[in-house]
């Protein structure tokens, strides 16, 4: 080793000191430079270091190391200098990115820190070389990608957390706004329909625009634009813009740029969500990708809000469709018993001759036939009406339908009709789908009291909307169906109207006009059709109603369907032998009270049980076998109609059988279940309908 003399420099010319060298250097060092002692005090700093860290030159020095360590990391770094001071060794730059130093103001800046122990030296020493990387892009892209993360995840929380979407809409121009640096940042949607887009939220909107605005969606304009392309939309100058008209007021408000992404659903566009800025602004990939996430996560929330809302609609409609299929049920049986004492009434020797007590009578029946046809109505909208599916040409039907209204309905009310030629057959019971059109017809009829246009249109649709698809089960969504529709130019409805529509009873019309039966009941047919039903309406502008119709499938369209065997005329009463004995099985005592009586006066032997419990011994214990068993298929707690035919058949099969129900969802289940010789008869029914379907009954065991 050279002694003290010796320049430790290779070539330093004569007359420069050594010492003033390092010293030159220790001052001139572009990175901050610290020498610390063992305790952890500084004992001496380079301007670099007091410049970045906003300390005055001579300030810096006798301070602690930890005064420049942000609280959040001051434990571990206690922890990281202890350990450090019972093994120095040098630590190169860059061996950790994410270091932060805290400047005198409190503020923090991004570093990364070399250590060199001057131990070895013999010096008590470590000498820290600080380095302010903050501007560094890759840094500064990390930091922006930290930034554009983090708000995401709050939007993220927020879409969780709250249930409510205008929530969430209110909040994401906010947040993008923040994130993204700009001036303006908005969302919008489009309608059902797909022709206009509706301002939901925004900020730091134009003078002429605000929440609730719509616009045409036209390639012209920035959202339809959007829309057009599928894809993100980079306006780097609107002053150049020359793809879609920019309205001057964006231009007055200093606005320059703007990115656009489009919203989606499964596929299909729903919206745009936009930011513009005042300053001409690069959007790069980093802001497309961030915009293109929070549109992500906002089209989910609007799918799951949606599907809630379309969830709780349709179960709520099943409530009321159980509610209103059972009371029509037990209406059922109710005009049973009042129709059949009116007709064992009319009949009696002493009325016979009454022209007055005839006439009471024959009011109160027609009042009990009005009853049944309301609980048809109910039945039908809880989908258990008894339906007789066929294919039925819509093109055709909706010909006969429009010449029928043309002479009824008001001259100023102009009918068309639009139908695909040819237009597939659909698969639906065609008296029901008629009344279901005529229904509608009237309602649009109703809405348009001054005259105006109702358009009947029919085509072939492979794809359904989404919001339509959703209401079918999978194996009923992949099927093709027709798409029935009826526009009218009438007064529209309201947000609220919509929400009750299906509902029965719900009617806006006054009393005695309207019964709020219509569209329950078109509900109920198109779902038990296994189509579904969307309505689309604006306020003073019009209503369209369009029914999903599945199509007669290809094979079974051409399986020529075997003729029902020519139903056998037969003449009422007439046809029963006298002394047939009957096994009557029905729970309600008056019900059975009025079979009864219809049962001997058609002359049969009777014996009744109000259940199958009741019914099988007593069947057991007669000498001479039944002919035919007429049961109730609800029979209360116990055995079911169903069952109790079944084991008195397997007991005597030659006993004729007939089930009734006031439920036309269990005479359907029935007739799945029965075998073919069995009769089903639908409450409430006449003497005749029952002598009728008794002698069909007893003619099945015969042809045996
Ligand atoms: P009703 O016709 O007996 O009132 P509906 O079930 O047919 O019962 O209709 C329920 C309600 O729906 C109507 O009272 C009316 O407010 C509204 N509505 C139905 N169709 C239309 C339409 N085409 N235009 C406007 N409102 C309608
Ligand atoms: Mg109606």
């Amino acid at each position: 080793m050279a002694d003290g003399n010796a320049p430790s420099i290779p070539g330093l010319p004569s007359g420069v000191e050594e010492g003033s060298v390092f010293r030159s250097l220790f001052a001139a060092y572009p990175d901050s430079l610290l020498v610390v002692d063992q305790s952890g005090r500084i004992v001496l700093a380079n301007p670099s270091a007091a410049a970045m860290l906003g300390y005055a030159a001579d300030e810096l020095v006798g301070l602690s190391v930890e005064a420049l360590v942000p609280d959040s990391i001051r434990p571990r770094h206690a922890a990281f200098r202890e350990a450090y001071g019972r093994a120095p060794r040098p630590r190169p730059m860059g061996t950790d990115m994410e270091l932060v130093a805290k400047r005198k103001d409190g503020s923090e800046v991004m570093v990364e820190i070399a250590l060199s122990p001057l131990q070895n030296q013999g010096l008590p020493f470590v000498v820290a070389a600080i380095r302010d990387i903050g501007a560094y892009p890759r840094v500064k892209q990390a930091l922006q990608r930290a930034r554009y993360s983090e708000h995401l995840a709050q939007l993220g929380r927020l879409a969780v957390d709250t249930r409510d979407l205008q929530v969430v809409l209110a909040q994401v121009p906010d947040i993008v706004a923040t994130a993204l640096q700009v001036e303006v940042a908005m969302v919008w949607l489009l309608d059902g329909s797909q022709r206009e887009f509706r301002l939901a939220s925004g900020v730091g909107l134009v003078a002429d625009e605000s929440v609730g605005l719509r616009i045409a969606n036209r390639p012209d304009t920035q959202p339809g634009y959007v829309l057009s392309q599928g894809c993100p939309v980079v306006v780097t100058d609107y002053r150049e813009e020359r793809r879609f008209t920019v309205p001057p007021a964006y231009l007055e408000a200093g606005l320059v740029s703007a990115l656009a992404v489009p919203l989606s659903d499964r596929g299909r566009v729903t919206g745009m969500l936009s930011v513009r800025a005042t300053a001409a602004r690069r959007f790069g990939d980093e802001e497309i990708r961030f915009l293109e996430s929070v549109a992500s996560l906002l089209a989910t929330s609007l799918q799951r809000v949606q599907t809630e809302e379309a969830l709780n609609h349709a179960q709520r409609l099943e409530s009321v469709g159980q509610l209103t299929g059972g009371i029509a049920h037990d209406f059922n049986n109710l005009l049973t018993i009042i129709q059949g004492n009116l007709q064992v009434l009319e009949e009696l020797p002493q009325l016979a001759a009454d022209g007055y007590a005839q006439q009471l009578v024959a009011a109160a029946a027609r009042a009990s036939r009005r009853g049944a046809e309301l609980t048809g109505k109910l039945l039908a909208f809880s989908r258990r009406q008894m339906l007789q599916p066929d294919a039925v040409d819509v093109r055709q039907m909706l010909h006969s339908l429009t010449d029928m209204l043309r002479r009824t309905l008001d001259q100023r009310i102009q009918i068309e009709i639009d139908a695909d030629d040819p237009c597939p057959a659909v698969r639906a019971d065609p008296g029901q789908l008629e009344s279901a059109l005529l229904n509608i017809a009237i309602n649009a009829r109703d809405a348009m009291p001054e005259g105006g246009r109702l358009h009947f249109r029919a085509e072939a649709c492979d794809a359904l909307p989404a919001t339509v698809r959703q209401e079918l089960s999978d194996a009923d969504a992949g099927r093709r169906f027709v798409a029935l529709s009826i526009a009218d130019s009438g007064t529209g409805m309201t947000d609220a109207v919509m929400e009750h529509l299906f509902e029965p009873f719900f009617t806006t019309k006054e009393a005695g006009r309207g019964t709020g039966l219509g569209l329950s009941t078109v509900y109920g047919f198109v779902k038990q059709s296994r189509g579904a039903i969307a309505i689309d309406s604006k306020l003073n502008a019009g209503t369209t109603v369009t029914l999903y119709l599945p199509q007669v499938e290809a094979d079974a369209a051409s399986a020529a369907t075997p003729a029902d065997e020519e139903p056998m005329e037969i003449e009422a009463e007439a046809t029963l032998a006298p002394g047939l004995r009957v096994m009557l099985v029905e729970d309600d005592a008056e019900v059975r009270q009025v079979v009864h009586t219809f049962l001997t006066t058609l002359g049969c032997e009777v014996a009744t049980a109000a259940n199958a419990e009741q019914a099988l011994p007593a069947m057991a214990a007669e000498a001479t076998p039944f002919d035919l068993l007429l049961s109730d298929i609800a029979l209360g707690p116990g055995m079911r109609g169903t069952r109790l035919a079944a084991e008195a058949v397997q007991r005597q099969p030659r006993l004729a059988v007939l089930l009734m129900s006031g439920f036309s969802a269990e005479l359907l289940d029935a007739d799945r279940e029965a075998p073919p010789g069995w009769e089903l008869l639908r409450k409430p029914y006449s003497r005749s309908e029952l002598a009728r379907a008794m002698a069909r009954a007893l003619l099945n065991v015969a042809s045996y």
